[in-house]
């Protein structure tokens, strides 16, 4: 859990730790950083604004060193650029801010699945939201990929587990 709101972290931390999860808290992203460093986690779930290192540069560096570890971003509601910004870098799903309590607790058991998936190496693509997915191409590599279709509103997300990455596809205006 990387949240630098003392309130909210504590809340989360309580929340997950009596869903029987196991946390560790750290409230900046220098120390979300040396903790991904040094331990594997199943899941981060990461605030994007952090002190002394933004959530968007903890989590692309957690990819550029090709850490899969499954990451869920922490976004206020109606920052929707951020949720593109964290899917584009690699996360693997976002939960809204301020928390709605059984949806991140579905998000957590929904990534935890997928990456389990993953390990598996079997799974199809399990989540469309936002709309009507026009096109997709699921490809292993590059991770990401985006698709421009025109005039098409907001963001459709497809989070696929059929590699032990998952693969995020995106399709923005
Ligand atoms: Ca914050």
């Amino acid at each position: 859990l990387v949240e630098d709101d003392t309130m909210i972290g504590q809340a989360v931390l309580a929340l997950l730790r009596r869903e029987g999860y196991l946390v560790d808290w750290v409230q900046d992203g220098a120390q979300a950083d040396t903790a991904l460093h040094g331990h594997q986690y199943d899941l981060v779930l990461l605030d994007l604004g952090l002190p002394k290192l933004d959530g968007l540069q903890v989590l692309r560096q957690l990819r550029a060193r090709k850490d899969a570890t499954p990451v869920l971003v922490a976004t206020a509601r109606d920052a929707v650029e951020q949720r593109i910004a964290g899917l584009d870098a690699g996360a693997d799903d976002y939960v809204l801010k301020p928390f709605d309590i059984s949806e991140l607790q579905a998000r957590v058991r929904a990534v935890l699945r997928r990456a389990q998936g993953g390990q598996r190496g079997g799974g199809q693509a399990r989540h469309l939201r936002g709309g009507e997915l026009l096109s997709c191409v699921v490809v292993s590599a590059p991770t990401s990929v985006e698709v421009k279709a025109a005039n098409w509103p907001v963001l459709i997300a497809a989070i696929c587990a059929d590699v032990s990455a998952p693969i995020c596809v995106v399709v923005s205006t």
